[in-house]
């Protein structure tokens, strides 16, 4: 065993944890990033070749946050020469007297964000081989499009290690010691620190378990299908498809989005935005498929183009707050533990923002942004234990 002293500890080496430790190195703090599996690994959250990024969302703080996030994505590209977005635009589709699509709308309105309403009668001129429900509208987030998620943690992580940061892949974090000093012990070495971010995903909750707080956060496996297209090209990133997110009624509350085919030649990546609960552990003895019966339906009657049958499916894990808002707080009783968690299958996009804000509250400074939406006490009524 060894014992090393550093400014911060940041356990998880996602996208949020790969962030947060870039941040921290970025200000010269000396900084360990832990990680259970061998990086880079496909266990967690943030694998796979694809995401989503929008400004396209119900609440304004959101989409604010999102304005600078983009600049902070385009300065990473930049720093690292080296390409992570890909504008496509998102196509939102939702029932025009539901509760999600007007807000959508005017939010986009208000922060006077880049946007296309269109019309049904023009629907299918700029959308061809997708069929709008009967009583849905349609808009365009025009700034939206796909971030490609493997290669960014790549680059986070050299970058982070160029500034000098250490990162230890293969150890599971298996003690906290909480105190103005925290030791991290691991099945391989013990760490010593003056502050520790806890980035741990879907588990969140086994790491908050060695220092008393439990969060209620659901763990959700997420089936990731991948549809082929009967004639190839028909919604292609080439030929200009957009992402698109398809809102249901608010009484069936889960939506479903999708990406042009881009990462597997001729297939496009559609999913239920909900899963199954699962132990992250025994994510693959979760073998419930429930939800690709819903998108089989809905390809067959939206997605002509598309044979209604998944040519692949691979395996994710959301980790969900009940209202669907992050948890971006301090520890309630030791300041100097950080959380960053419950990302509810919408976080990569802000993994530029979190590492900063993280970064922030761990270092004891003023946050960039009002963290009220996402503080630990709003679930106090909720709480399995003292919050
Ligand atoms: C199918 C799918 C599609 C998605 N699509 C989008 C999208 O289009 N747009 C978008 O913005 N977001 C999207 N998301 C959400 C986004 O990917 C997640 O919010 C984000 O990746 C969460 O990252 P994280 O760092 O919190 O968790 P993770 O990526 O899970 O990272 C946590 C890390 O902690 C490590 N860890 C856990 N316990 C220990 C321990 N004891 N010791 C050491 N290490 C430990 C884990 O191994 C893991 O590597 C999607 C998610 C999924 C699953």
């Amino acid at each position: 065993m060894s014992s090393q002293d550093y400014d911060c500890i940041v356990i998880g080496a996602g996208v949020h944890g790969s962030f947060t430790a870039y941040n921290l190195a970025k200000k010269n703090r000396r900084t360990i990033l832990l990680e259970q599996f061998v990086l880079p690994h496909s266990r967690g959250s943030s694998h796979g070749q694809t995401r989503v990024i929008r400004k396209a969302y119900e609440q304004d703080y959101y989409t604010q946050m999102m304005e600078e996030c983009y600049q902070l994505w385009f300065q990473l590209e930049k720093e690292a020469n080296v390409k992570l977005y890909r504008r496509t635009g998102l196509l939102v589709m939702g029932p025009e007297r539901g509760v999600s699509f007007p807000a959508i709308k005017s939010t986009l309105q208000r922060n006077k964000i880049p946007m296309m309403t269109l019309q049904r009668k023009e629907f299918s001129q700029h959308i061809p081989n997708v069929n709008l429900t009967p009583g849905h509208e349609a808009l365009v987030d025009m700034s939206a499009g796909v971030l490609y998620a493997d290669r960014t943690l790549k680059t986070v992580q050299d970058l982070f290690q160029k500034l000098g940061g250490v990162i230890k892949d293969g150890q599971k974090v298996i003690d906290i010691t909480p105190g103005s000093v925290v030791t991290v012990t691991t099945t391989s070495g013990v760490y010593r620190a003056k502050s520790l971010v806890i980035t741990a995903g879907p588990w969140a909750n086994t790491l908050l378990s060695y220092t008393g707080l439990q969060l209620p956060l659901q763990v959700l496996k997420i089936n990731v299908c991948y549809w082929r297209e009967k004639v190839p090209g028909f919604y292609n990133i080439q030929q200009h498809f957009p992402c698109f997110i398809q809102l249901e009624p608010e009484e069936a509350r889960n939506d479903i989005y999708g990406l042009p085919s881009n990462e597997y030649p001729g297939l496009m990546k559609i999913c239920y935005h909900s899963g199954f609960e699962t132990d992250p552990d025994e994510r693959d003895r979760q073998t419930d498929r429930g939800d690709i019966d819903i998108l089989q339906r809905y390809i067959t009657s939206c997605f002509p183009g598309l044979v209604p049958t998944p040519a692949i499916v691979e395996s994710c894990m959301y980790t969900v707050t009940p209202d669907h808002h992050f948890v971006l707080d301090n520890h309630p009783t030791h300041s100097n533990i950080v959380i960053g968690a419950g990302f509810s299958g919408h976080g990569f996009k802000f993994g530029p923002i979190v590492g900063k804000l993280l970064c922030e509250l761990s270092q004891g400074e003023v946050p960039s942004y009002d963290l009220a939406p996402f503080r630990i006490r709003r679930f106090q009524a909720l709480s399995k234990s003292a919050l």
